[in-house]
């Protein structure tokens, strides 16, 4: 069932992200770090400042996620360390072997190599989309504050209409306001997509004109197929691989998005424009409301 048509442009979202929690967490949590390697001129650290890590080392308390950022925070220290892995960007933890004398650890594309104990925390990104960079208290919570299907057991139906009724919100398509992550946490192109198809719900429907049937669906489906994908460890399209370098497999799974037949009809999938990305979407099990958008708000 894999799909014929080349992947589209994708970045890791939320499972991704969490999955890279999942998988360096146990690695990182209470061990020190100091800064080993910064990339000279690197537009990925354009913002990052690498403070007192390159002298006195720090020790990791938590690593999360928060949306699509991999977040660590390190003892007695408020900022939180933040990664955006962009588009082909992806944190490793390697060992560190006294013999080989290659540097930088982790390669030519390594950014940030920060050193633990017998190991490297490597930051590699080829395309240089992502960032590292330092976030306030108050801007990690305030990430923390959207509704997040993965980590929230009770995101449901309700999440969704209390914020679709704010007009800004209402007023615009589905597909892009659920990429929208002050809208909800850790949707990117391909589980918008995803979820969508599995709800039946057309990428171009207006958010305030979905009923209450629709919404409990759509929040149904992100839940799952975002779930669902953490536990295949992510989808691996692209450059997309795991912390460890294996595959994730929620690839195999997927319904519509990189397809050129549905996966539930076989209908062909089309593929449409929306606020510069390409959305894949089933015409059959996804049909557009015609008069739907006078309906309650
Ligand atoms: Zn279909």
């Amino acid at each position: 069932m894999s799909p014929s048509r080349p992947w589209p442009l994708t970045v890791p979202e939320g499972p991704e992200v969490e999955v890279a929690v999942l998988d360096l967490g146990p690695q990182l949590v209470g061990e020190g770090v100091n800064l080993a390697y910064a990339r000279s001129g690197s537009p990925v650290l354009r913002r990052f400042q690498p403070r007192d890590l390159a002298t006195a080392g720090h020790v990791v308390e938590s690593v999360r996620r928060e949306g699509k950022h991999f977040v660590v925070h390190f003892r007695g220290v408020g900022d939180a360390m933040v990664f955006h892995f962009g588009m082909s960007g992806r944190l490793s933890v390697i060992p560190a072997d006294p013999s080989d004398p290659s540097w930088p650890p982790g390669g030519p594309h390594a950014q940030l190599a920060l050193a633990l104990a017998g190991a490297w925390l490597v930051y590699v990104d080829p395309r240089k989309f992502g960032s590292v960079r330092w976030a306030t208290p108050e801007e990690v919570a305030a990430w923390a504050l959207v509704p997040d299907p993965i980590r929230d057991p009770k995101f449901g139906e309700a999440d969704l209409r209390a914020r679709v009724q704010r007009p800004a919100w209402g007023r615009r398509a589905v597909k892009p306001l659920l990429m929208d992550p002050r809208f909800i946490s850790g949707v990117g192109n391909i589980y918008a997509a995803e979820a969508l198809h599995l709800a039946g719900v057309h990428p171009a429907a207006r958010a305030r004109d979905l009923s209450h049937g629709q919404l409990s669906d759509l929040a149904h489906a992100l839940a799952d197929v975002l779930r669902a994908a953490v536990l295949r460890g992510g989808t691996s399209v692209k450059s997309y691989r795991r912390a460890g370098g294996s595959t994730g497999s929620h690839q195999y799974w997927l319904r519509v998005y990189g397809r050129t037949s549905c996966g539930s009809c076989e209908h062909p999938v089309s593929r449409v424009a929306q606020c510069g990305r390409i959305t894949h979407f089933c015409p059959q099990c996804q049909p557009a409301r015609d008069g739907a958008a006078q309906e309650a708000s």
